[in-house]
């Protein structure tokens, strides 16, 4: 198989060629407009960023890449499903409001903004794959019922799968609830007694009221309510609720793989890393912590394997910051970082496994614009 090619650029820029005009070149060089648009309804899949997180894609970007689909004949709107976990993208109608709030306004971004699963979640169709884990997916009906594909993500580290890029938007954000409890049920937190202040915040936002205090006054989950959303694990301040990971993270990975490849199959898809404010953390967090190295640039391709492979090398290769959580963490040039941060994730089994079932390849040729 022939290595897949990857498109990359870096956010030098001088009068009269800023980042967008490159971003532009970028794209038309790996050959976006050979996809035929005319008429076609295109869904740019991209995650709008929990408020208070500032680490999201900047809304120009998609702005962008909504004018060259116009200007092709498309039809394109943004898109993502609504989170399991409480918070302020849990429904149709906060995510809109966050989204508006982040700078998604179809005024700014120039086209429709839908929540793809509807207004409480539950809007999908099943999409027949037959894999490992999942016989079906349930996909949000607006990514579904769309023609064309394109992923706008930011790369960045994840607590559940080492890092977040192409694969982890399409596969976990195109999951209606359902679809996403289905990712999640293999990985439930446990709770770790002694760190647990009986603070409350964790019972408060459980959703599925699965958390309860024991006599000890300490935080208790009942597994069979659970439905393992790690919203508990986001918000522990004491490290507390924890993910308990071993075989279950790679599983969350490979789920998370086959639920991309449904939402790609039998359509033209093309995938996009915004590889800058790389925090360690996933942009559902209504934070975010300092980014652990430097913008390096933003890569395209018409493979999500290779592109993802591609970035989490270059960031791998990549100095690290001393302002960052890597400090004190005996980093060294090329360590895998993302597995520093995140010592219970596998992310090489779950690009290992996107690349088995046929979602991309794993070699890359890296092709370097100006
Ligand atoms: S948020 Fe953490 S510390 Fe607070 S009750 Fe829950 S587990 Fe305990
Ligand atoms: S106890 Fe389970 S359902 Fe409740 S917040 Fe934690 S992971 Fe989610």
């Amino acid at each position: 198989m022939q290595p897949a090619k990857v498109y990359f650029t870096d956010f030098r820029t001088r009068p009269g060629r800023n980042i967008i005009k490159k971003f532009r070149s970028l794209m038309n060089k790996a050959g976006l407009s050979d996809i035929d648009f005319e008429g076609k309804m295109v869904a740019i899949k991209i995650h709008f960023g929990e408020p208070g997180n500032l680490a999201y894609i900047r809304p120009n970007y998609a702005a962008e890449v909504v004018a060259l689909i116009k200007e092709l004949g498309g039809k394109p709107f943004l898109t993502d499903c609504s989170t399991l976990y409480s918070g302020l993208r849990s429904n149709a109608i906060d995510h809109l409001n966050s989204a508006m709030k982040n700078g998604f306004s179809p005024l700014a971004v120039g086209c429709p903004v839908i929540i793809a699963d509807g207004l409480r979640g539950i809007e999908y169709r099943e999409i027949p794959i037959n894999l490992k884990h999942c016989q079906t997916a349930k996909i949000g009906s607006a990514i579904a019922d769309a023609d064309i594909i394109i992923s706008l993500n930011h790369f960045k580290g994840h607590e559940q799968t080492g890092f977040g890029g192409a694969i982890k938007n399409l596969g976990m954000g195109s999951g209606s609830r359902g679809g996403k409890m289905e990712m999640h049920s293999s990985s439930k937190p446990r709770i770790v007694g002694e760190n647990c202040t009986a603070c409350g915040i964790c019972i408060d936002h459980c959703s599925q009221q699965a958390i309860s205090l024991s006599e000890q006054e300490q935080a208790m989950i009942d597994e069979e309510i659970c439905i393992g959303c790690g919203q508990c694990v986001a918000l522990c301040r004491f490290n507390s609720a924890q993910v308990v990971w071993g075989q279950s993270a790679e599983v969350t990975t490979e789920k998370i793989a086959e639920y991309a490849l449904a939402v790609v199959s039998g359509k033209p898809n093309f995938h996009i890393n915004i590889i800058n404010s790389v925090s360690p953390n996933c942009d559902c967090w209504s934070h975010n912590d300092a980014p652990i190295v430097s913008d390096l640039g933003i890569a395209v391709s018409y493979d999500p394997v290779a592109l993802d492979k591609a970035s989490v090398d270059m960031v791998n290769q990549a100095p690290f910051l001393t302002a960052s959580v890597l400090a004190g963490k005996g980093c060294e040039p090329g360590d895998d970082k993302f597995t520093l941060i995140h010592p219970n994730t596998n992310w090489r089994k779950g690009l290992e496994y996107a690349h088995r079932i046929g979602l991309g390849c794993l070699d890359y040729q890296l092709l370097i614009e100006s």
